[in-house]
């Protein structure tokens, strides 16, 4: 075992480091090496000790060491993360990763690690790191979609929802809510079983995700309940959405009709509530849709003969 007191009170030994390690005098005489050190040079220490560490090094590092690395040491104690070439007896010369440290008692105390491994494991470590990110992302985003639909879910309409709601207050521009619910679902899914019913549901996602714009905000509560959010939309831009909604609902080839009743509320400058009150009237309003005879669209605040604008198309 080779031990030596690096701190002055703790015996290492030395021959367990994991690099290669040699301890010098102040003008750069090894005085002990490492078993690491000594194979990865291929020259026994006890050849190595008493000559010069500059025997071992390349012309270049020689003068890297006498114009940076020692005065380095010498100003601050240490001196890390410099690359050093090693003569080799036994091949290439091998480049290392050097630290250099200013022991109590004068002596100089140098760890080598393999340049080529480090690179290697700091590579190794930032494609770990860019696998657990991307890992981290996929959770975030599974966590905020509905997997039967790939649909925003509950978590992330909801965020979305505040997210609008304070943007149409900077900008005065009018925001709709619009809630969807499949109609007779029960009926659907006793008739024709799960399977089927799970297929609407995808169906009536897929004609959502064609008939909206790209900043609207799509979303599956849960059951065969949906809403929308319509950043810079008024009741007629509303209603019109609603209108393609059900026209392309009553073109799907199911061989049975699907249809779906819907509830509006907006938010306007005129008119500026909260986006709880928003959601409880565009509930509302589906309601009243359903109340009214299913396959229609409702909108909060509208006389009854404004508010069912729109049934069976
Ligand atoms: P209404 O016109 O009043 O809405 O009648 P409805 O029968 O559609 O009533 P409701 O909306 O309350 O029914 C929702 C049904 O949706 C109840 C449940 O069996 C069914 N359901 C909920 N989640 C799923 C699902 O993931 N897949 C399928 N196939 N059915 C579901
Ligand atoms: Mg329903």
């Amino acid at each position: 075992m080779q031990a030596i007191d690096l701190s002055s009170h703790r015996l290492i030994d030395i021959d367990q480091f994991p690099c290669g390690f040699l301890s010098t005098t102040k003008d750069r005489r090894i005085i002990v090496a490492n078993q690491y050190f000594e194979q990865s040079l291929g020259i026994g220490r006890r050849v190595l000790e008493g000559t010069c560490l500059y025997d071992v090094l390349s012309k270049a590092s020689q003068l890297f060491c006498d114009s940076y690395v020692v005065p380095t040491v010498f100003r601050d104690g240490q001196c890390s993360e410099v690359l050093l070439t090693l003569k080799s007896d036994q091949g290439p010369s091998i480049p290392k990763v050097v630290n250099v440290k200013l022991m109590s008692d004068g002596c100089l105390s140098w760890t080598f690690m393999e340049a080529e491994k480090r690179t290697k494991l700091f590579k190794e470590l930032e494609a770990a790191r860019c696998a657990v990110e991307k890992q981290r992302e996929e959770l975030e985003q599974l966590s905020r979609t509905d997997p039967l639909t790939d649909l925003a879910n509950r978590r992330e309409f909801d965020d979305a929802l505040i997210r609008t709601f304070k943007d149409a207050e900077r900008s005065q521009l009018p925001v709709a809510l619009m809630m969807m619910d499949i109609d007779k679902f029960k009926t659907i899914n006793d008739t024709y079983g799960h399977v089927i019913g799970d297929n609407a549901l995808q169906a009536l996602a897929e004609v959502l995700r064609n008939t909206s714009r790209e900043t609207d905000i799509v979303a599956r509560f849960g059951g065969d309940e949906f809403a929308c959010i319509l950043p810079n939309t008024d009741v007629s831009g509303a209603m019109e959405l609603s209108t393609r909604l059900q026209t392309s609902m009553s073109a799907l080839a199911f061989g049975f009709a699907i249809t779906i009743s819907i509830g509006i509320s907006v938010r306007t400058a005129d008119a500026p509530i909260e986006h709880s009150v928003a959601m409880k009237r565009a509930d509302e309003a589906l309601y009243a849709a359903k109340q009214a005879g299913r396959n229609t669209t409702a909108v909060w605040g509208m006389s009854s003969s404004d508010t069912f604008a729109q049934t069976n198309p």
